[in-house]
Protein backbone atom coordinates (compact mmCIF):
# COMPACT_ATOMS: atom_id res chain seq x y z
CA UNK A 1 0.00 0.00 0.00
CA UNK A 2 3.20 2.29 0.66
CA UNK A 3 3.78 3.50 -3.02
CA UNK A 4 2.31 6.55 -4.67
CA UNK A 5 -0.04 5.73 -7.05
CA UNK A 6 -0.85 8.03 -10.26
CA UNK A 7 -3.44 5.73 -11.28
CA UNK A 8 -6.27 6.07 -8.76
CA UNK A 9 -8.26 9.19 -8.85
CA UNK A 10 -7.30 12.43 -7.84
CA UNK A 11 -8.33 14.09 -5.09
CA UNK A 12 -10.69 16.86 -6.82
CA UNK A 13 -13.27 13.97 -6.71
CA UNK A 14 -13.42 13.74 -3.10
CA UNK A 15 -17.06 15.16 -1.53
CA UNK A 16 -15.09 16.13 2.00
CA UNK A 17 -13.65 19.24 0.24
CA UNK A 18 -15.18 22.57 -0.67
CA UNK A 19 -15.92 23.67 -4.08
CA UNK A 20 -13.02 25.87 -4.38
CA UNK A 21 -10.34 23.62 -3.45
CA UNK A 22 -11.38 21.03 -5.96
CA UNK A 23 -11.41 23.44 -8.63
CA UNK A 24 -7.62 24.71 -7.62
CA UNK A 25 -6.72 21.68 -7.65
CA UNK A 26 -7.76 20.29 -11.18
CA UNK A 27 -6.12 23.95 -12.69
CA UNK A 28 -3.18 23.83 -14.04
CA UNK A 29 -0.56 25.41 -11.33
CA UNK A 30 1.84 27.69 -13.61
CA UNK A 31 4.52 29.19 -12.16
CA UNK A 32 3.47 32.89 -11.07
CA UNK A 33 6.01 35.15 -12.16
CA UNK A 34 5.35 39.08 -13.08
CA UNK A 35 1.82 38.63 -11.86
CA UNK A 36 0.82 35.86 -14.82
CA UNK A 37 1.08 31.73 -13.99
CA UNK A 38 3.42 30.58 -16.53
CA UNK A 39 4.38 27.24 -17.89
CA UNK A 40 8.09 26.17 -16.77
CA UNK A 41 10.25 27.34 -19.69
CA UNK A 42 11.15 23.31 -20.49
CA UNK A 43 7.27 22.05 -20.05
CA UNK A 44 8.61 19.87 -16.68
CA UNK A 45 5.86 19.74 -14.05
CA UNK A 46 5.66 18.13 -10.40
CA UNK A 47 3.51 15.75 -9.48
CA UNK A 48 2.19 16.66 -5.73
CA UNK A 49 0.78 13.58 -3.96
CA UNK A 50 -1.34 13.59 -0.60
CA UNK A 51 1.06 11.90 2.52
CA UNK A 52 -1.91 10.35 4.19
CA UNK A 53 -2.83 8.75 0.90
CA UNK A 54 0.15 8.68 -1.11
CA UNK A 55 -2.59 9.39 -3.73
CA UNK A 56 -1.61 12.22 -6.52
CA UNK A 57 -3.55 15.61 -5.90
CA UNK A 58 -2.21 18.06 -8.04
CA UNK A 59 0.65 18.54 -10.66
CA UNK A 60 2.51 22.01 -10.83
CA UNK A 61 5.00 23.49 -13.33
CA UNK A 62 8.60 22.79 -11.89
CA UNK A 63 11.07 25.94 -12.19
CA UNK A 64 14.82 25.31 -13.37
CA UNK A 65 17.40 28.46 -13.19
CA UNK A 66 16.05 29.44 -16.92
CA UNK A 67 12.15 30.49 -14.56
CA UNK A 68 14.00 31.93 -11.45
CA UNK A 69 15.91 34.16 -13.50
CA UNK A 70 12.85 35.54 -15.10
CA UNK A 71 11.21 35.70 -11.88
CA UNK A 72 14.16 37.58 -10.63
CA UNK A 73 14.36 40.40 -13.17
CA UNK A 74 10.46 40.94 -12.85
CA UNK A 75 10.82 41.54 -9.43
CA UNK A 76 14.01 44.01 -10.29
CA UNK A 77 11.46 45.89 -12.17
CA UNK A 78 8.61 45.84 -9.82
CA UNK A 79 11.09 46.45 -7.18
CA UNK A 80 12.49 49.46 -8.92
CA UNK A 81 9.06 50.55 -10.10
CA UNK A 82 5.35 50.24 -9.26
CA UNK A 83 6.42 49.02 -5.29
CA UNK A 84 9.18 52.03 -5.07
CA UNK A 85 6.21 53.89 -6.38
CA UNK A 86 3.73 52.95 -3.68
CA UNK A 87 3.43 54.88 -0.91
CA UNK A 88 3.48 53.26 2.77
CA UNK A 89 -0.03 53.61 3.36
CA UNK A 90 -1.14 51.82 0.11
CA UNK A 91 1.42 49.16 0.70
CA UNK A 92 -0.26 48.82 4.52
CA UNK A 93 -3.59 48.70 2.90
CA UNK A 94 -2.54 46.22 0.39
CA UNK A 95 -1.19 44.12 3.24
CA UNK A 96 -4.43 44.15 4.75
CA UNK A 97 -6.45 43.07 1.75
CA UNK A 98 -3.75 39.82 1.35
CA UNK A 99 -5.12 39.53 5.14
CA UNK A 100 -8.63 39.57 4.55
CA UNK A 101 -8.84 37.32 1.61
CA UNK A 102 -6.43 34.74 3.56
CA UNK A 103 -9.40 34.55 5.93
CA UNK A 104 -11.98 34.67 3.28
CA UNK A 105 -10.18 31.53 1.68
CA UNK A 106 -9.45 29.97 4.78
CA UNK A 107 -11.36 26.68 4.38
CA UNK A 108 -9.16 26.34 0.83
CA UNK A 109 -6.05 26.81 2.63
CA UNK A 110 -6.93 24.57 5.48
CA UNK A 111 -7.92 21.67 3.05
CA UNK A 112 -4.62 22.58 0.64
CA UNK A 113 -2.48 22.14 3.71
CA UNK A 114 -3.73 19.05 4.95
CA UNK A 115 -3.82 17.29 1.62
CA UNK A 116 -0.31 18.67 0.32
CA UNK A 117 1.34 18.75 3.78
CA UNK A 118 -0.39 15.92 6.03
CA UNK A 119 -1.13 18.58 8.83
CA UNK A 120 -4.00 17.47 11.31
CA UNK A 121 -7.10 19.69 10.85
CA UNK A 122 -6.26 21.90 13.69
CA UNK A 123 -3.66 22.48 13.17
CA UNK A 124 -4.56 23.28 9.00
CA UNK A 125 -7.64 25.19 10.71
CA UNK A 126 -5.04 27.52 12.35
CA UNK A 127 -2.96 28.45 8.84
CA UNK A 128 -4.89 30.72 7.35
CA UNK A 129 -5.94 32.82 10.73
CA UNK A 130 -2.27 32.59 11.77
CA UNK A 131 -1.14 34.04 8.24
CA UNK A 132 -3.45 37.16 8.41
CA UNK A 133 -2.24 37.94 11.68
CA UNK A 134 1.58 38.32 9.80
CA UNK A 135 0.03 40.14 7.11
CA UNK A 136 -1.97 42.75 9.51
CA UNK A 137 1.33 42.75 11.97
CA UNK A 138 3.79 43.75 9.32
CA UNK A 139 1.14 45.44 7.25
CA UNK A 140 1.53 48.23 10.37
CA UNK A 141 4.97 49.19 9.99
CA UNK A 142 5.90 50.53 6.96
CA UNK A 143 4.35 54.31 8.34
CA UNK A 144 6.58 53.12 10.59
CA UNK A 145 10.02 52.13 9.73
CA UNK A 146 12.44 54.97 10.48
CA UNK A 147 15.99 56.25 10.88
CA UNK A 148 17.61 58.47 13.16
CA UNK A 149 19.49 61.76 13.01
CA UNK A 150 22.49 62.19 14.72
CA UNK A 151 24.36 64.36 16.85
CA UNK A 152 28.01 64.23 14.83
CA UNK A 153 30.84 66.65 14.19
CA UNK A 154 32.68 65.12 11.04
CA UNK A 155 35.77 66.97 9.84
CA UNK A 156 35.62 68.72 13.43
CA UNK A 157 32.90 70.78 12.33
CA UNK A 158 31.21 72.94 15.39
CA UNK A 159 27.35 71.86 16.11
CA UNK A 160 24.33 73.17 13.71
CA UNK A 161 27.22 73.17 10.95
CA UNK A 162 26.09 69.43 9.43
CA UNK A 163 23.61 67.72 9.72
CA UNK A 164 23.53 63.55 9.77
CA UNK A 165 21.04 61.00 9.48
CA UNK A 166 20.39 57.39 8.64
CA UNK A 167 18.16 56.14 5.34
CA UNK A 168 16.33 52.71 6.35
CA UNK A 169 15.75 51.35 2.52
CA UNK A 170 14.41 48.41 1.34
CA UNK A 171 17.28 45.75 0.90
CA UNK A 172 16.41 44.47 -2.91
CA UNK A 173 14.99 41.66 -4.58
CA UNK A 174 15.10 38.73 -2.09
CA UNK A 175 14.88 35.32 -2.82
CA UNK A 176 12.90 32.69 0.12
CA UNK A 177 13.28 28.95 0.21
CA UNK A 178 11.11 26.78 2.37
CA UNK A 179 10.65 23.81 3.84
CA UNK A 180 7.51 21.66 3.15
CA UNK A 181 6.81 21.67 7.21
CA UNK A 182 4.18 24.66 7.19
CA UNK A 183 3.93 25.61 4.19
CA UNK A 184 1.50 28.97 4.17
CA UNK A 185 3.02 29.92 7.56
CA UNK A 186 6.56 29.45 6.12
CA UNK A 187 6.12 31.50 2.93
CA UNK A 188 4.21 34.45 4.47
CA UNK A 189 7.29 34.21 7.65
CA UNK A 190 8.93 35.40 4.60
CA UNK A 191 6.82 37.76 2.81
CA UNK A 192 5.18 39.83 5.10
CA UNK A 193 8.39 41.85 6.58
CA UNK A 194 9.92 42.21 3.36
CA UNK A 195 6.92 43.65 1.47
CA UNK A 196 6.41 45.81 4.73
CA UNK A 197 10.07 46.61 3.64
CA UNK A 198 9.28 47.81 0.25
CA UNK A 199 11.52 44.40 -0.81
CA UNK A 200 10.09 42.02 -3.96
CA UNK A 201 10.07 38.35 -3.83
CA UNK A 202 11.00 35.37 -5.58
CA UNK A 203 9.43 32.47 -3.28
CA UNK A 204 10.76 28.87 -4.09
CA UNK A 205 8.48 26.74 -2.13
CA UNK A 206 9.81 23.04 -1.22
CA UNK A 207 8.86 20.71 -3.81
CA UNK A 208 7.11 18.45 -1.54
CA UNK A 209 4.76 21.52 -0.97
CA UNK A 210 4.11 24.16 -3.04
CA UNK A 211 -0.06 24.51 -3.31
CA UNK A 212 -0.79 26.90 -0.67
CA UNK A 213 2.11 29.27 -1.70
CA UNK A 214 0.79 29.32 -5.15
CA UNK A 215 -2.72 29.91 -3.77
CA UNK A 216 -1.30 33.16 -1.51
CA UNK A 217 0.79 34.53 -4.89
CA UNK A 218 -2.85 34.45 -6.45
CA UNK A 219 -4.57 36.44 -3.78
CA UNK A 220 -1.61 39.26 -3.50
CA UNK A 221 -2.56 40.12 -7.14
CA UNK A 222 -6.26 40.55 -5.85
CA UNK A 223 -5.26 42.49 -3.15
CA UNK A 224 -3.31 45.05 -5.50
CA UNK A 225 0.02 44.12 -4.76
CA UNK A 226 1.68 44.90 -8.56
CA UNK A 227 2.74 42.02 -10.61
CA UNK A 228 6.45 41.18 -9.88
CA UNK A 229 6.26 41.90 -6.35
CA UNK A 230 5.61 38.16 -5.26
CA UNK A 231 6.91 35.73 -7.44
CA UNK A 232 6.17 31.87 -6.54
CA UNK A 233 8.36 29.40 -8.59
CA UNK A 234 8.04 25.47 -7.05
CA UNK A 235 10.91 23.58 -8.27
CA UNK A 236 13.38 21.24 -6.68
CA UNK A 237 16.38 22.67 -4.66
CA UNK A 238 19.08 21.60 -6.12
CA UNK A 239 17.83 23.24 -9.20
CA UNK A 240 15.45 25.93 -8.95
CA UNK A 241 16.72 26.66 -5.44
CA UNK A 242 20.05 26.50 -5.79
CA UNK A 243 19.77 28.74 -8.92
CA UNK A 244 18.18 31.16 -6.80
CA UNK A 245 20.87 31.36 -4.31
CA UNK A 246 23.84 31.75 -6.39
CA UNK A 247 21.62 34.73 -8.66
CA UNK A 248 23.70 37.70 -8.94
CA UNK A 249 20.16 39.45 -9.39
CA UNK A 250 19.26 38.34 -6.12
CA UNK A 251 20.17 40.67 -2.94
CA UNK A 252 19.34 38.39 -0.04
CA UNK A 253 18.61 34.96 0.46
CA UNK A 254 15.79 33.58 3.28
CA UNK A 255 16.35 30.63 3.84
CA UNK A 256 14.52 28.11 6.01
CA UNK A 257 15.20 24.30 6.04
CA UNK A 258 17.76 22.03 7.23
CA UNK A 259 21.56 23.26 8.95
CA UNK A 260 23.02 21.30 6.07
CA UNK A 261 21.12 23.07 3.07
CA UNK A 262 21.54 25.78 5.19
CA UNK A 263 25.38 25.76 4.43
CA UNK A 264 25.43 25.34 0.48
CA UNK A 265 23.05 28.13 0.88
CA UNK A 266 26.34 30.14 2.28
CA UNK A 267 28.82 28.93 -0.42
CA UNK A 268 26.23 29.66 -3.30
CA UNK A 269 25.50 33.08 -1.92
CA UNK A 270 29.21 33.75 -1.38
CA UNK A 271 29.44 34.57 -5.40
CA UNK A 272 27.60 38.28 -5.11
CA UNK A 273 27.96 38.24 -1.05
CA UNK A 274 24.26 38.65 -1.09
CA UNK A 275 22.88 39.43 2.66
CA UNK A 276 21.55 35.96 4.00
CA UNK A 277 19.81 35.01 7.00
CA UNK A 278 18.78 31.59 7.75
CA UNK A 279 16.37 29.57 9.56
CA UNK A 280 17.58 26.37 10.43
CA UNK A 281 17.15 22.86 12.42
CA UNK A 282 16.63 22.12 16.53
CA UNK A 283 17.16 19.63 19.30
CA UNK A 284 15.34 21.20 21.74
CA UNK A 285 15.37 20.76 25.18
CA UNK A 286 12.31 20.45 27.82
CA UNK A 287 13.34 20.69 31.51
CA UNK A 288 10.91 19.66 33.93
CA UNK A 289 11.93 19.89 37.60
CA UNK A 290 10.81 17.83 40.27
CA UNK A 291 8.52 20.79 41.39
CA UNK A 292 6.91 21.25 38.11
CA UNK A 293 2.99 21.21 37.27
CA UNK A 294 2.60 17.70 35.96
CA UNK A 295 -0.96 18.25 35.25
CA UNK A 296 0.45 21.20 32.71
CA UNK A 297 3.71 19.12 31.90
CA UNK A 298 2.41 15.88 30.10
CA UNK A 299 0.36 17.21 27.80
CA UNK A 300 2.56 20.29 26.61
CA UNK A 301 5.79 17.91 26.25
CA UNK A 302 3.87 15.50 24.20
CA UNK A 303 2.54 17.84 22.12
CA UNK A 304 5.99 19.81 22.42
CA UNK A 305 7.20 16.56 20.71
CA UNK A 306 4.93 15.45 18.77
CA UNK A 307 3.04 18.55 17.22
CA UNK A 308 3.21 18.35 13.24
CA UNK A 309 4.53 14.59 13.93
CA UNK A 310 7.63 15.86 15.18
CA UNK A 311 8.42 17.49 12.11
CA UNK A 312 8.84 21.19 12.75
CA UNK A 313 12.21 22.78 14.12
CA UNK A 314 11.08 24.38 17.37
CA UNK A 315 10.09 20.22 18.48
CA UNK A 316 11.17 19.75 21.97
CA UNK A 317 12.45 16.26 21.18
CA UNK A 318 15.27 16.11 24.38
CA UNK A 319 13.01 15.52 27.52
CA UNK A 320 14.92 16.46 31.31
CA UNK A 321 13.34 15.05 33.67
CA UNK A 322 14.55 15.52 37.60
CA UNK A 323 14.60 11.59 38.83
CA UNK A 324 11.79 12.25 41.41
CA UNK A 325 8.97 12.50 38.61
CA UNK A 326 10.67 11.15 36.09
CA UNK A 327 8.92 7.88 36.04
CA UNK A 328 5.28 9.72 36.56
CA UNK A 329 6.05 12.19 33.74
CA UNK A 330 7.12 9.21 31.47
CA UNK A 331 4.21 7.11 32.40
CA UNK A 332 1.97 10.47 31.68
CA UNK A 333 3.27 11.31 28.28
CA UNK A 334 3.25 7.47 27.34
CA UNK A 335 -0.76 7.71 28.40
CA UNK A 336 -1.84 10.65 27.17
CA UNK A 337 0.08 9.66 23.46
CA UNK A 338 -1.76 6.29 23.43
CA UNK A 339 -4.81 8.38 23.66
CA UNK A 340 -4.33 10.64 20.42
CA UNK A 341 -6.30 9.47 17.48
CA UNK A 342 -3.84 8.84 14.32
CA UNK A 343 -5.22 9.18 10.66
CA UNK A 344 -5.77 11.77 8.06
CA UNK A 345 -5.90 15.24 8.52
CA UNK A 346 -9.09 15.81 6.21
CA UNK A 347 -10.90 14.10 9.71
CA UNK A 348 -11.63 16.51 12.02
CA UNK A 349 -11.01 13.91 14.80
CA UNK A 350 -7.32 13.33 14.30
CA UNK A 351 -4.31 14.95 15.66
CA UNK A 352 -1.62 13.06 14.67
CA UNK A 353 -1.13 12.64 10.66
CA UNK A 354 1.40 11.12 8.43
CA UNK A 355 5.02 12.08 7.98
CA UNK A 356 5.35 13.90 4.51
CA UNK A 357 6.86 11.35 2.48
CA UNK A 358 8.19 7.79 2.55
CA UNK A 359 11.82 8.78 2.18
CA UNK A 360 10.81 10.32 5.82
CA UNK A 361 9.62 7.66 7.39
CA UNK A 362 12.48 5.40 6.45
CA UNK A 363 15.00 7.95 7.61
CA UNK A 364 12.67 8.33 11.30
CA UNK A 365 12.30 4.60 11.37
CA UNK A 366 15.89 4.24 10.97
CA UNK A 367 16.71 5.98 13.69
CA UNK A 368 15.00 3.97 16.08
CA UNK A 369 16.81 1.28 15.21
CA UNK A 370 19.75 2.58 15.81
CA UNK A 371 18.19 4.17 18.75
CA UNK A 372 17.69 0.44 20.18
CA UNK A 373 20.55 -0.43 18.79
CA UNK A 374 22.81 2.25 20.99
CA UNK A 375 21.10 0.73 23.67
CA UNK A 376 17.83 3.22 24.49
CA UNK A 377 14.61 2.16 25.77
CA UNK A 378 11.68 1.70 24.27
CA UNK A 379 8.87 3.03 25.82
CA UNK A 380 6.01 3.71 23.24
CA UNK A 381 5.75 3.70 19.41
CA UNK A 382 8.62 2.44 16.90
CA UNK A 383 6.68 1.30 14.14
CA UNK A 384 5.19 2.22 10.63
CA UNK A 385 1.10 1.75 10.65
CA UNK A 386 -0.44 -0.56 8.34
CA UNK A 387 -2.51 1.86 6.08
CA UNK A 388 -2.65 3.96 3.17
CA UNK A 389 0.09 6.84 3.46
CA UNK A 390 3.10 7.58 5.42
CA UNK A 391 2.29 7.12 8.74
CA UNK A 392 4.56 6.03 11.58
CA UNK A 393 3.88 5.51 15.42
CA UNK A 394 4.63 8.44 17.66
CA UNK A 395 7.79 6.71 19.89
CA UNK A 396 9.37 7.34 22.88
CA UNK A 397 12.79 6.08 24.31
CA UNK A 398 13.76 6.12 27.56
CA UNK A 399 17.26 5.77 29.32
CA UNK A 400 18.70 8.04 26.34
CA UNK A 401 22.42 9.65 26.70
CA UNK A 402 24.39 12.39 24.89
CA UNK A 403 25.95 10.64 22.27
CA UNK A 404 23.39 8.43 21.03
CA UNK A 405 22.43 9.55 17.75
CA UNK A 406 18.80 9.91 18.72
CA UNK A 407 19.79 12.30 21.00
CA UNK A 408 22.22 14.33 19.01
CA UNK A 409 20.98 14.90 15.57
CA UNK A 410 17.40 16.45 14.12
CA UNK A 411 15.33 13.54 13.66
CA UNK A 412 12.76 15.72 12.24
CA UNK A 413 9.98 13.16 12.95
CA UNK A 414 8.16 11.73 16.08
CA UNK A 415 10.74 10.65 18.35
CA UNK A 416 11.39 12.20 21.97
CA UNK A 417 14.29 10.85 23.78
CA UNK A 418 13.95 11.35 27.50
CA UNK A 419 16.94 11.63 30.12
CA UNK A 420 17.28 12.36 33.79
CA UNK A 421 18.70 14.79 36.11
CA UNK A 422 19.61 14.50 39.74
CA UNK A 423 20.00 17.12 42.64
CA UNK A 424 22.98 18.90 40.78
CA UNK A 425 23.28 22.42 40.66
CA UNK A 426 21.84 24.11 37.58
CA UNK A 427 24.28 24.55 35.41
CA UNK A 428 25.02 21.15 35.19
CA UNK A 429 21.67 20.67 33.88
CA UNK A 430 21.84 23.98 31.48
CA UNK A 431 24.88 22.22 30.12
CA UNK A 432 23.30 18.68 29.11
CA UNK A 433 20.10 20.63 27.78
CA UNK A 434 23.04 22.89 25.62
CA UNK A 435 24.62 20.08 24.48
CA UNK A 436 23.51 19.77 21.13
CA UNK A 437 25.04 21.91 17.65
CA UNK A 438 21.73 23.87 17.42
CA UNK A 439 20.22 26.51 19.81
CA UNK A 440 16.36 27.29 18.64
CA UNK A 441 14.15 27.21 21.10
CA UNK A 442 13.81 25.53 24.80
CA UNK A 443 11.15 25.20 27.95
CA UNK A 444 11.86 25.09 31.47
CA UNK A 445 9.09 23.88 33.78
CA UNK A 446 9.14 25.08 37.35
CA UNK A 447 7.27 26.88 39.98
CA UNK A 448 10.19 28.31 41.11
CA UNK A 449 10.79 31.82 40.04
CA UNK A 450 14.15 31.53 40.68
CA UNK A 451 14.68 28.60 39.11
CA UNK A 452 13.35 29.20 35.77
CA UNK A 453 14.88 32.59 35.73
CA UNK A 454 18.53 31.20 36.40
CA UNK A 455 17.94 28.54 33.49
CA UNK A 456 16.59 30.75 30.99
CA UNK A 457 19.98 32.32 31.19
CA UNK A 458 21.85 29.38 30.81
CA UNK A 459 20.29 28.04 28.12
CA UNK A 460 21.70 29.13 24.96
CA UNK A 461 18.59 29.60 22.22
CA UNK A 462 17.19 31.90 20.35
CA UNK A 463 13.70 31.41 22.48
CA UNK A 464 13.45 29.43 25.79
CA UNK A 465 10.07 29.43 27.88
CA UNK A 466 8.94 28.92 31.20
CA UNK A 467 6.30 26.45 31.83
CA UNK A 468 4.94 26.73 28.36
CA UNK A 469 6.75 25.29 24.94
CA UNK A 470 7.53 27.52 21.54
CA UNK A 471 5.26 30.76 21.24
CA UNK A 472 4.35 31.80 18.62
CA UNK A 473 3.37 35.22 17.62
CA UNK A 474 3.60 37.96 14.99
CA UNK A 475 5.26 40.26 17.39
CA UNK A 476 7.72 37.68 18.84
CA UNK A 477 11.18 37.26 17.55
CA UNK A 478 12.07 33.68 16.65
CA UNK A 479 15.34 32.02 15.37
CA UNK A 480 18.36 29.76 16.19
CA UNK A 481 21.95 30.27 18.06
CA UNK A 482 24.85 28.31 16.42
CA UNK A 483 23.69 26.39 13.91
CA UNK A 484 20.43 26.64 14.24
CA UNK A 485 20.48 29.84 12.18
CA UNK A 486 21.23 33.57 11.04
CA UNK A 487 19.38 36.11 12.27
CA UNK A 488 15.44 36.70 14.01
CA UNK A 489 12.46 36.23 12.20
CA UNK A 490 9.07 37.77 13.32
CA UNK A 491 8.74 41.02 15.68
CA UNK A 492 10.28 43.75 14.82
CA UNK A 493 13.68 42.13 14.61
CA UNK A 494 12.87 40.37 11.03
CA UNK A 495 12.04 43.74 9.56
CA UNK A 496 16.38 44.37 9.76
CA UNK A 497 16.70 41.34 7.27
CA UNK A 498 14.98 42.92 5.03
CA UNK A 499 16.47 47.28 5.58
CA UNK A 500 19.74 48.32 4.95
CA UNK A 501 20.81 51.46 6.30
CA UNK A 502 22.37 54.46 5.03
CA UNK A 503 23.94 57.62 6.89
CA UNK A 504 23.68 60.80 5.28
CA UNK A 505 25.85 63.96 6.22
CA UNK A 506 24.83 67.31 4.99
CA UNK A 507 27.56 70.15 5.43
CA UNK A 508 25.03 73.06 5.97
P1 LIG B 1 15.73 21.18 3.30
O1 LIG B 1 15.93 19.88 2.65
O2 LIG B 1 16.89 21.93 3.82
O3 LIG B 1 14.95 22.07 2.22
C1 LIG B 1 14.52 23.38 2.49
C2 LIG B 1 14.34 24.11 1.18
O4 LIG B 1 15.60 24.24 0.54
C3 LIG B 1 13.45 23.38 0.19
O5 LIG B 1 12.71 24.32 -0.55
C4 LIG B 1 14.46 22.68 -0.68
O6 LIG B 1 13.93 22.35 -1.93
C5 LIG B 1 15.53 23.73 -0.77
N1 LIG B 1 16.86 23.23 -1.16
C6 LIG B 1 17.36 21.98 -1.05
N2 LIG B 1 18.62 21.94 -1.52
C7 LIG B 1 18.92 23.19 -1.94
C8 LIG B 1 20.08 23.80 -2.51
N3 LIG B 1 21.19 23.10 -2.76
N4 LIG B 1 20.04 25.12 -2.82
C9 LIG B 1 18.94 25.85 -2.56
N5 LIG B 1 17.81 25.33 -2.02
C10 LIG B 1 17.80 24.02 -1.71
O7 LIG B 1 14.73 21.08 4.49
P2 LIG B 1 13.36 20.30 4.53
O8 LIG B 1 13.67 18.86 4.56
O9 LIG B 1 12.47 20.82 3.47
O10 LIG B 1 12.79 20.84 5.92
C11 LIG B 1 13.22 20.33 7.15
C12 LIG B 1 14.28 21.20 7.80
O11 LIG B 1 13.84 22.54 7.91
C13 LIG B 1 14.61 20.76 9.20
O12 LIG B 1 15.99 20.76 9.41
C14 LIG B 1 13.96 21.84 10.06
O13 LIG B 1 14.50 21.99 11.34
C15 LIG B 1 14.09 23.03 9.22
N6 LIG B 1 13.11 24.06 9.60
C16 LIG B 1 13.53 25.15 10.32
C17 LIG B 1 12.63 26.12 10.72
C18 LIG B 1 13.06 27.34 11.50
O14 LIG B 1 12.32 28.29 11.56
N7 LIG B 1 14.23 27.36 12.10
C19 LIG B 1 11.29 25.99 10.38
C20 LIG B 1 10.89 24.87 9.67
C21 LIG B 1 11.81 23.90 9.28
P3 LIG B 1 13.28 20.88 -2.18
O15 LIG B 1 12.60 20.46 -0.96
O16 LIG B 1 12.35 21.12 -3.30
O17 LIG B 1 14.42 20.00 -2.53
MG1 LIG C 1 14.08 18.44 1.19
Amino acid sequence: MDTPTDTVPDASDDERLAPATREFLVREQGLLIDGRRVPAADGRTLPVHDPATGRRIATVACASAADVDLAVRAARRAFEGDWARTTTPERSRAMWRLAELCEAHHRTFRELEILDNGMPWNLGEMMAPLAAEFLRYYGGWPTKIEGRTIPASPMGRRPGETLTYTLREPIGVVGAITPWNSPLAMAVLKLAPALAAGCTLVLKPAELTPLSALLLGDLALEAGIPPGVFNVVPGFGEDAGAALAAHEGVDKIAFTGSTEVGRAIVRAAAGNLKKVSLELGGKSPVVVFADADLQAVIPAATFAAFFLQGQNCMAGTRLFVHERVHDAVVEGIVAFTRTLPVGPGLDPRNVFGPLISREQRERVLGYVQTGRAQGATLALGGRALDAPGWFAEPTIFTGTRPDMSIVREEIFGPVLCVQRFGDGDLASVARAANETIYGLSGSVWTRDVSVAHRMVRLIDAGQVSVNCHAAVDPSIPFGGNRQSGWGREMGEEALDLYLKSKAVTVAL
